[in-house]
């Protein structure tokens, strides 16, 4: 009786060892949501005027939403991107990023990483709220963000924290991902052509599979679909080519884009505040 109990108790020390051997080789568990109100969507638009380059879309009118997401990797939490300021004329959220975070029970001090796809204001205007996250952006996006005179379009008021040095920053070379978490599971793609240093995010998914969210490398899906490029981006053949990486990634990783401003593909996440793992 005695030894059957060591033996038992030894094959139970066994299973701890196995479980405890292999538990550190799985990555953590990796969630994402789309945050509701990151501004207020316009009418309808002509997207043939400003949205196409070759004259693509004549008649066609469609509806822009912005966005903005949070993952949660483990228990840490990141941003990407960060809507409309709550002070922006006629399209600012009406409640506040921090807000629908509560709603979650996250705070700001408990974001670690905010990501930025690129400097506009569309993108930018509540990263004021989130000092304590270490910033991760295109070098060439803070190139332009804290130039001592920034460009007309770079939204660089809400990033003074990071300019002033009080809040950390990683600027991200071009031409190298950014693993945020060292796993795999979560990588900042560099997608210039919109802006020059423009970023999308790849979010592996255990459940859902992997998902790409686009920040403006593409606005609609007709653009994504034939490779369009708006008449206002800065560098074409970037743009191109950014569209080209992601339809291959896409493509061999069996994933989903989701275009940030395509009201289309709202519906590809669950409502919030439920997590698409
Ligand atoms: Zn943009």
């Amino acid at each position: 009786m005695r030894i059957l109990t060591h033996l038992a108790t030894g094959a139970i020390v066994l299973a701890g060892l196995v479980a405890g051997f292999a538990a550190p080789t799985l990555a953590a568990d990796v969630s994402l949501a789309r945050i509701p109100d990151c501004g207020t969507p316009q009418a309808p638009i002509d997207v043939n005027q400003r949205f196409s380059d070759t004259y693509a879309f004549p008649g066609l009118k469609l509806q822009f939403v912005y966005s903005c997401y949070v993952i949660k990797h483990g228990d840490e939490y990141m941003l990407w991107d960060t809507g409309h300021a709550m002070t922006m004329p006629n399209v600012a959220p009406k409640v506040s990023l921090v807000d629908q975070l509560a709603k979650i029970n996250v705070t700001p001090q408990q974001i670690k990483y905010v990501g930025i796809s690129h400097y506009h204001a569309d993108h930018t205007g509540q990263i004021s709220s989130f000092p304590k996250a270490t910033l991760l952006i295109g070098t060439r996006e803070w190139d332009a963000i804290s130039a001592p005179k920034p460009a007309e379009g770079v939204n660089y008021k809400p990033f003074e924290s990071w300019i002033k040095g009080d809040s950390k920053v990683e600027p991200l070379p071009l031409g190298l991902d950014k693993d945020v978490f060292g796993d795999g599971s979560v990588i900042v793609l560099r997608t210039p052509g919109h802006t020059p240093g423009h970023s999308s995010l790849l979010v592996k998914l255990e459940q859902m599979g992997p998902v790409i969210l686009s920040g403006d490398a593409v606005h609609f899906r007709e653009n994504y679909d034939s490779d369009g490029v708006p008449a206002f981006n800065y560098d074409r053949a970037q743009t191109v080519a950014s569209i080209e990486r992601m339809k291959k990634i896409l493509a061999n990783l069996k994933g989903t884009i989701i275009i940030q401003h395509d009201a289309r593909d709202i519906g590809k996440l669950p409502e919030f505040p439920a997590f698409a793992k």
